[in-house]
C-alpha cells in the first residue's frame, strides 16, 4: 500500500506507531487497542496492519487476516474477563453504518448488558 494512505490514515499510523494507542494485542498481520471513546467498560478496536478502507474493500487474500481477526477478539475475551458474560464484535461499513474511519477496524464490546443490536 503506498505510504501516502499510510501517512494520512489514522489507523495506520496507530498500526505504524506514529500515534500513541494503548495496545492490548499486535502481531505480524493485527494490531488491537483501546477506543479512545468507549461504549462499553471494553471497548477495543481491531485492526489489520493492511489498510482497507472497510469490508467493501476485503478480498480472497484477505480472507485469513480477516478469520485471524475474529479468533483474536476471542483470545481477548477471555484475557479481558468479558468471555463468559458476553461481548460483541462489529464492523461498520459505510454510510449508512456511521463508519467514521475509514480505516477497516471491528469494534469487541462488553462488560457491560449491550442492549438490541439496532434499532428497529
Ligand atoms: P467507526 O464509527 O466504526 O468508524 O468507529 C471509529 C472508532 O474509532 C470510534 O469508536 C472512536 O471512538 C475510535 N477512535 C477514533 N480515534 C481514535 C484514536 N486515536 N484512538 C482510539 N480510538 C479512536
Ligand atoms: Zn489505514
Amino acid at each position: 500500500m503506498g505510504n501516502d494512505i499510510r501517512k494520512e490514515c489514522l489507523f495506520c499510523r496507530i498500526a505504524d506507531g506514529e500515534i500513541p494507542s494503548t495496545i492490548v494485542w499486535e502481531d505480524e498481520d493485527l494490531v488491537a487497542f483501546k477506543d479512545i471513546n468507549p461504549v462499553a467498560p471494553t471497548h477495543i478496536l481491531i485492526i489489520p496492519r493492511k489498510h482497507l478502507a472497510g469490508l467493501n474493500d476485503m478480498t480472497e487474500e484477505d480472507i485469513p487476516v480477516i478469520g485471524k481477526i475474529s479468533y483474536v477478539a476471542s483470545l481477548l475475551a477471555k484475557q479481558l474477563g468479558i468471555a463468559d458474560d458476553g461481548w460483541r464484535l462489529v464492523s461498520n461499513c459505510g454510510k449508512n453504518s456511521g463508519q467514521e474511519v475509514p480505516h477497516l477496524h471491528y469494534h469487541l464490546i462488553g462488560g457491560k448488558f449491550l442492549g438490541p443490536f439496532s434499532d428497529r
